[in-house]
C-alpha cells in the first residue's frame, strides 16, 4: 500500500483518507477497507476553532476543552471514546466512522455489505436501532454527530456546503452507503451556530469509553428546541418533537432504548429550557407549548 501526504487539496487524486486513523486503521487491518492508496490528510484539513468555525481536523480532545464550543458538542466529545482516542481522533473522521455492528465488523454478508439479510434483526441486536431499522438495524455510533445535528451545523467540503443532516442517508437497495459524500470528497470545515443553551446526555454500558446506547442532544435557539439522538438509527436521528419517540419500532432486544430515550429527552429539555419545567412537568402545564422553550 502506498501512503501519500499531500500538502494541497489540488494534489488529491483518489485513495482512502486517513486522519487520526483510529477507525480506518482497524478497518484496513480487518480487510473491511481495501485500498492501494492511503492519503494522509492532516496537512490539508484545517485544524482549530475560530468563532463558530471548526476545522475538520480538530481533535475531539480540543473540542471538549474549548469554552467557545457549545455545551452539547463539548459534552458529546468529552463522553466519547477514551482520552487517548480523543487526543488523535478528528471531528471529520468521527462523523464518518463506520458502524460498530458486530455482524458488519465480522464481515457477515449482511444488507449493509450488499447482501439481502440483516443478521442483527434475527440475531443479537441489543445495541441496535429503534428507528428506521429495516432493512439495516445498525445504530449510528457518533456522539458528536448527534450534537452537531441538534445545533444545525453546516459542513464545507472540497465540493460544496451542506447541512449536516444532508451528510447522512439511509441505505437503499441500489446504494448501501450511509453518507452522501462522493468518492474523493474531503470535509474541510464545520460551521456550528451558537445556541442559547444546549446539552448532551448519554447512556452507556460503562461510564467511560463506551459507545452510546442512546445519546440525546438538545439545543435551544430562540423559542424552539431541537433534539437529535445517537445510537438509535443507522444515521444520527433528528426528533422534531419528543412525541416522535412514540413512532419508534424497536426490536425485541432494543425496547429498553426507547425508555432510556424518553428519560434523556426529558432531562435534556430540563437542562436547556428550565423555564417551562413546572413541578407538574411541561406536558400537563403547557400542553400547546409543551416542547417549546422560552428565552
Ligand atoms: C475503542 C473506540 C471507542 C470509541 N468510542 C466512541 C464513542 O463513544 N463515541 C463516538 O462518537 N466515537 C467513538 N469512537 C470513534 C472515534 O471517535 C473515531 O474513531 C475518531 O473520532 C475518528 O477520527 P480519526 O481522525 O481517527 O478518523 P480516521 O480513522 O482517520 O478516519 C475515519 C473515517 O473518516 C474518513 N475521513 C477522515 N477524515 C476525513 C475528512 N476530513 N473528510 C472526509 N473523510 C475523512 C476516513 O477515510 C475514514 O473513512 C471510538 C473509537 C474507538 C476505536
Ligand atoms: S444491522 Fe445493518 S450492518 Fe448489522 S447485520 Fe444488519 S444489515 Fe448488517
Amino acid at each position: 500500500m502506498e501512503l501519500l501526504r499531500p500538502s494541497d487539496v489540488a494534489e488529491l487524486d483518489g485513495g482512502v483518507f486517513i486522519h487520526g486513523g483510529t477507525d480506518v486503521v482497524p478497518l484496513l487491518r480487518d480487510g473491511l477497507v481495501v485500498t492501494e492508496k492511503l492519503v494522509d490528510v492532516r496537512e490539508i484539513v484545517p485544524r482549530g476553532i475560530e468563532g463558530t468555525r471548526i476545522g475538520a481536523g480538530t481533535t475531539l480532545g480540543e473540542l471538549e476543552a474549548d469554552p467557545q464550543i457549545p455545551e452539547a458538542l463539548r459534552e458529546a466529545c468529552r463522553l466519547a471514546a477514551s482520552p487517548q482516542l480523543r487526543n488523535v481522533g478528528s471531528i471529520g473522521g468521527n462523523l464518518l466512522q463506520a458502524t460498530r455492528c458486530w455482524y458488519w465488523r465480522l464481515k457477515f454478508p449482511c444488507y449493509l455489505h450488499g447482501g439481502d439479510r440483516c443478521h442483527a434483526r434475527e440475531g443479537q441486536h441489543r445495541e441496535h436501532a429503534v428507528f428506521a431499522n429495516t432493512p439495516c438495524a445498525s445504530a449510528h455510533p457518533s456522539d458528536p454527530a448527534a450534537a452537531l445535528l441538534s445545533l444545525g451545523a453546516t459542513l464545507r467540503t472540497t465540493q460544496r456546503e451542506l447541512p449536516i443532516a444532508d451528510l447522512y442517508r439511509l441505505p437503499t437497495a441500489d446504494n448501501r452507503e450511509l453518507t452522501t459524500l462522493e468518492p474523493g470528497e474531503l470535509i474541510l470545515e464545520l460551521d456550528v451556530p451558537q445556541p442559547q443553551a444546549s446539552a448532551y446526555l448519554k447512556a452507556m454500558d460503562r461510564q467511560r469509553w463506551s459507545f452510546p446506547l442512546v445519546g440525546v442532544a438538545a439545543a435551544r435557539f430562540g423559542d424552539g428546541t431541537r433534539f437529535a439522538l445517537a445510537g438509535v438509527a443507522p444515521i444520527p436521528w433528528a426528533l422534531d418533537s419528543p412525541e416522535e419517540l412514540d413512532a419508534a419500532t424497536p426490536l425485541p432486544g432494543t425496547e429498553y432504548k426507547v425508555e432510556i430515550a424518553r428519560a434523556l429527552v426529558s432531562r435534556a429539555l430540563e437542562a436547556v429550557a428550565p423555564a417551562y419545567l413546572a413541578p407538574s412537568g411541561p406536558r400537563e402545564r403547557y400542553p400547546q407549548l409543551r416542547w417549546r422553550a422560552r428565552r
